[in-house]
């Protein structure tokens, strides 16, 4: 499938629907995505505008934000809007790049391996042993007099 309308082919009210699983080759690999995806896309041409309304899943490998293992995370793009000015696009569009930042900016900023991660707990001791360690380094000069 081609990520390409043909806006000129286009008329005013018809709609090109996009729909099916497509390699995720075209979204690079930083982060790197599960091998396809489902998009489901449609667009149509009102008045001067272009409108491509996009629904997509797929899933993205992401590092653990506390043990940085890579977490394959589901994500999902449900009826996000975008509009284009028919002035400013050529005759054919490709929205692959547009698709691409709405994935990217759709991804979580943190990620923890399957919802709970088994190093999580190795932080918290070092985390709590820190103060403690404090305490008795303050404590220690006062033990002489
Ligand atoms: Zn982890």
């Amino acid at each position: 499938m081609e990520l390409k309308i043909y806006v000129d082919r286009l008329k005013e009210g018809q709609e090109e629907v996009f729909e099916g699983t497509l390699p995720t080759s075209f979204l690079g690999t930083d982060p790197l995505f599960q091998e396809t995806l489902f998009l489901s896309a449609k667009a149509c041409v009102t008045g001067d505008l272009l409108i491509l309304k996009l629904e997509a899943q797929t899933a993205a490998f992401l590092p653990c934000s506390i043990c940085n293992e890579q977490v394959l995370v589901p994500l999902e793009l449900t009826d996000v809007y975008h509009d284009k000015d028919l002035k400013e696009i050529p005759s054919v569009f490709d929205f692959s790049d547009l698709l691409r930042e709405d994935l990217l900016l759709g991804l979580p900023h943190f990620t923890e391996c399957k919802g709970n991660c088994p190093e999580r707990q190795s932080i918290k001791n070092y985390l709590k042993q820190a103060p403690e360690q404090d305490t008795s380094s303050v404590q220690f000069p006062f033990s002489n007099l």
